[in-house]
């Protein structure tokens, strides 16, 4: 297609774009306002779908390119979207797993770099596609769910602290399940807001097979030797200003690797970079550059 009929392509797309984002509007304010226009609720589904429609190919016209592929939606796209805040701590320390990034989320599905990293992992690194593994992953990542639970059934369990966002509640520093109950530990983005979590780490530790293993992921800074905390800090900007985060308690440093073997476990650095399956020099898949898996097993 050439640059004007391209654009052409463009401007239709995005008019039925706008047309059915304002019907759309107009019918959901005239349910909202309990009007007397039922007959428009018929229509309301039929107007959803174009919509979704219209708006995947002004996106698909929008991003058009092979630049980046997302391996979950496996869309392709000329760049992803930035995601992140840009807190003034993560810049100074060049945290990884945080901070503001240029190209971070897929346009269409809106999965994150560390979570399509997470997926790569799993894929390429672990025996979960293989093996009959059991698995309980804590805080799961939404993306990464669907396919864990079509390939292991129940012998997945999803785990949060909150009731009703996963098949267990579960705190991670009294995990409700038995010694060795299972072949693998999920547990990504969530050490860093746990008061103890020398306690945690024992857990997770604890519930796992001997031969099991685990993926750990924190934000974390190599230019920190050692760990920034205070669990006792309960001031949100505080928090934000010294953690990165409102709800972080800590900021790793160098040392989450030896606090993760203090705990038990034997536990390495992957480098996707070292792995052509992950992308390449080119970084096919948007992958943070500097994020490194903290791929951890229990002797
Ligand atoms: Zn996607």
């Amino acid at each position: 297609m050439g640059k004007d009929g391209l654009v052409r392509a463009f401007t239709r797309r995005g008019l039925l774009y706008a047309l059915c984002l304002l019907a759309k509007t107009f019918v959901a304010h005239t349910e909202y306002s309990g009007g007397h226009m039922s007959s428009l609720m018929k229509i309301k589904p039929v107007l959803g779908r174009i919509y979704a429609r219209s708006k995947l190919e002004v996106k698909a016209l929008w991003y058009k390119g092979t630049r980046r592929t997302c391996c979950f939606c496996n869309r392709q796209a000329s760049t992803f979207l930035p995601a992140g805040f840009d807190v003034e701590v993560l810049r100074k320390y060049h945290v990884v797993g945080g901070g503001f990034r240029d190209e971070a989320k897929c346009p269409y599905c809106f999965s994150l770099d560390r979570v399509r990293l997470l997926d790569l992992f799993l894929e390429h690194c672990t025996n979960v596609s293989s093996e009959a593994v059991s698995v309980l992953h804590i805080a799961p990542e939404y993306h990464v769910v669907p396919r864990l639970k079509s390939v292991l059934k129940d012998r997945y369990i999803t785990g949060d602290l909150a009731a009703g966002a996963a098949d267990s509640v579960v705190d991670v520093t009294a995990i409700p399940f038995p010694d060795a109950s299972f072949d693998a530990v999920i547990c990504n983005h969530v050490l860093e807001h746990v008061p103890d979590d020398g306690l945690a780490m024992r857990e997770l530790f604890r519930v796992l097979k001997s031969g099991g293993w685990a993926v750990l992921q924190v934000p974390s800074s190599n230019e920190l030797p050692a760990t920034l905390e205070d669990p006792t800090l309960e001031d949100e900007e505080e928090r934000l200003k010294k953690f990165g985060q409102r709800d972080h308690i800590r900021l790793y440093g160098r040392d989450y690797l030896d606090r993760l073997k203090t705990a038990g476990f034997q536990a390495t650095l992957f480098d996707w970079k070292t792995d052509p399956r992950f992308g390449g020099s080119e970084n096919q898949f948007g992958l943070c550059e500097n994020e490194l898996v903290h791929y951890c097993t229990k002797p």
